[in-house]
């Protein structure tokens, strides 16, 4: 509270909300991304995704803690195994800065998965075991909070196995730390092709120049960036805030890959939008820019059912062979389908 004080004309909201904390999603914040945030606006987009408030402790009957059922799905501790061919590796719970809509809130921050060698050959081992797993995600916590040794390490272990064809690091560092992308990082991460990266960006005031050098220094080794964002009831949810950042990205040789519908989470509901806004998000993007811009839009189903592709509805039926479509600017055009081929 003291820290925060020193540099946050806190809210009243906001002052409840981190006295009550306590055993709950942690605050963190790095300085760089706290230089970003508002000292006064309670309602800053950056603000509001890292400085927690008192909706925060309102639960409604539609939340859980794990609503995408991960834990149910987890063969072995910190590692889920959802869809045939790839699995999610939970290297540790720890971030640099603490996303206040964490779908992962009920472990991230808590000290319960913890980077542990034995931990981790376990999975290692469940992988290599696993003749299915082509695609290994390495997520968390942020794996990049790990020194490069632990980073190298790993990664060698995993690039061992014959089978996995691809690694992938999904990580905010390059929005919340991106002085932690450091040359002697960049070598290590480039040694075990083919490599891919997620990124977190949730909205263009992240585009910095310090973001930009580090997307550089990653592009530059070789590494295909891929960036995920979810969507965000006031801080995002509009067309003219998700062009600006799918631009901005693709600027910083980012490509948007998936906006996330925002998960049902406990204490979730302030950030939740009507799945409408998303899709004239999407309305807004296809066609009217570039396609590389124009990131799938997609629900992880409650449940447990994976991510579920959205989009707004293009093909309005068929008259006999004819396929009706409708195209970006409302017009109607005909498609002489292929029937019974
Ligand atoms: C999102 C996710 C993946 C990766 O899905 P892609 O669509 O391939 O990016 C893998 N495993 C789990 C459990 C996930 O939630």
């Amino acid at each position: 509270m003291d820290q925060l004080e020193r540099m946050l004309n806190l809210s009243e909201p906001e002052r409840a909300a981190v006295e009550k904390i306590q055993s709950r999603l942690p605050v963190g914040i790095t300085p760089y991304f706290m230089s970003l945030v508002s000292r006064d606006d309670p309602q800053e987009a950056l603000r509001r995704t890292v400085v927690p408030t008192a909706a925060e402790f309102i639960t409604t009957p539609e939340e859980a803690d794990d609503p995408l059922g991960e834990d149910s799905m987890s063969p072995v501790p910190g590692l889920v195994h959802r869809y045939p061919d790839r699995v999610l590796l939970l290297v540790l719970d720890f971030c640099s800065t603490y996303c206040r809509y964490c779908t992962r809130s009920r472990v991230v921050g808590h000290g319960a998965i913890y980077p542990s060698r034995s931990r981790l050959e376990r999975a290692i081992e469940y992988i290599r075991s696993t003749p299915a797993v082509r695609d290994v995600l390495i997520s968390g916590g942020d794996p990049l909070t790990l020194n490069d040794e632990r980073i190298g390490w790993l990664l060698s272990q995993l690039r061992a196995i014959p089978h996995v064809e691809i690694l992938r690091i999904g990580t905010k560092v390059p929005a919340v730390l991106p002085q932690r992308i450091t040359p002697n990082l960049v070598r290590v991460l480039r040694r075990y092709h083919p490599l891919w990266m997620s990124l977190h960006f949730t909205h263009p005031s992240e585009c910095t120049p310090e973001a930009t050098r580090a997307c550089e220094r990653l592009a530059n080794a070789g590494i295909p960036l891929g960036s995920q964002t979810v969507l965000l009831k006031g801080i995002n949810d509009n067309v003219a805030t998700m062009t600006a950042l799918c631009h901005q990205l693709l600027r910083m040789r980012v490509r948007p890959y998936y906006i996330y519908q925002c998960d049902p989470i406990t204490g979730s509901s302030h950030f939740r939008t009507a799945v409408e806004s998303g899709l004239d998000i999407i309305r807004g993007l296809r066609g009217h820019t570039s396609g590389y811009a124009v990131p799938t839009y997609v629900i992880d189903a409650p449940g447990g059912g994976g991510k579920i592709p959205l989009m707004p509805n293009y093909v309005e039926g068929r008259e006999g062979d004819m396929l009706l479509l409708r195209n970006y600017c409302d017009r109607q055009y005909r498609y002489p389908d292929v029937i019974g081929s």
